[in-house]
């Protein structure tokens, strides 16, 4: 099955840009997955192909037209889930991409300017994602890299089919860390434990180190992996207002 990706963006020149190369562009050519573009603008509907307006209420920037996307919206056909890449969407996440990848493809449209009338979730189905608590210029870098880590989950894509399952997030935790030859560089030293070729030694190892690295540097996946946040039962007193009496 053939993964199919449409793109809605007033800049298709930018794709495949980038996922034209290595193994996304590989499985490209190999029909591994389809890339489809649509213009916003060829729905605009006046002579000069207008595709936003002035913020009602006042404001910098221009706004994204409902109405002009909703004409694009509607111009896909493919079954598939359509999200919208924005800043106020639910953070991305590997198991949304999972879902995806394992689905029939994607249809991403891309903001510019100040983003979208916020009108056009209301009235069709699209999904909100954001790609992190930054602001891009556009929309098409954010779909550029949902679908580069949609496809390369996508079968025969990746060389080592067991690659992916040891990832960071996978699990929860970030990945433990790499090293390889040479064995010394610059007086520093690969750790014994993977030079010395007792496999559950390795393992015990490698797991110890993905939680002190996640503990440390992502105590927010920390928090979630361990369960540490244990909700008070309803009605149970929070242990902090026993300080109050
Ligand atoms: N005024 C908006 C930002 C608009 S940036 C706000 O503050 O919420 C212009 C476009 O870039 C957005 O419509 C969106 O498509 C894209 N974009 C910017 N940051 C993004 C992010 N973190 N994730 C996904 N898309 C983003």
């Amino acid at each position: 099955m053939t993964f199919a990706a449409t793109v809605l963006t007033l800049y298709p020149e930018m794709f495949p840009g980038p996922l034209g190369t290595s193994l996304a562009g590989r499985a490209l050519r190999e029909g591994k997955w389809s890339l489809q573009t649509t213009q916003i603008r060829d729905f605009a509907t006046d002579k000069h192909r207008t595709v936003d307006d002035t913020p009602a209420g006042g404001g910098a920037g221009m706004v994204l037209r409902a109405d002009i996307l909703a004409a694009a919206i509607d111009s896909v056909t493919d079954p598939v889930p359509i999200l919208a890449m924005s800043p106020r969407g639910a953070p991305l996440t590997q198991a949304r991409v999972r879902e995806l990848a394992a689905g029939p493809g994607v249809a991403i449209l891309c903001g510019r300017f100040e983003g979208f009338d916020e009108r056009i979730f209301a009235g069709r189905a699209v999904e909100p994602v954001s790609i992190g608590d930054y602001i891009l210029s556009g929309g098409e870098m954010g779909a550029l890299v949902l679908l580069d880590a949609c496809i390369r989950l996508l079968p025969g894509v990746m060389g080592a089919a067991l690659s992916g399952d040891e990832e960071s997030f996978e699990s929860g935790l970030l990945e433990y860390p790499h090293y390889t030859r040479p064995v010394e560089w610059e007086g520093r030293t690969i750790p014994e434990v993977l030079r010395s070729g007792d496999h559950a030694r390795i393992a015990a190892w490698r797991k110890a180190q993905a939680e002190t690295d996640t503990r440390l540097r992502r105590p927010d996946l920390w928090e979630r992996y361990t369960g540490a946040r244990v909700q008070p039962p309803s009605g149970a007193r929070h242990p902090s207002e026993d300080d109050k009496t």
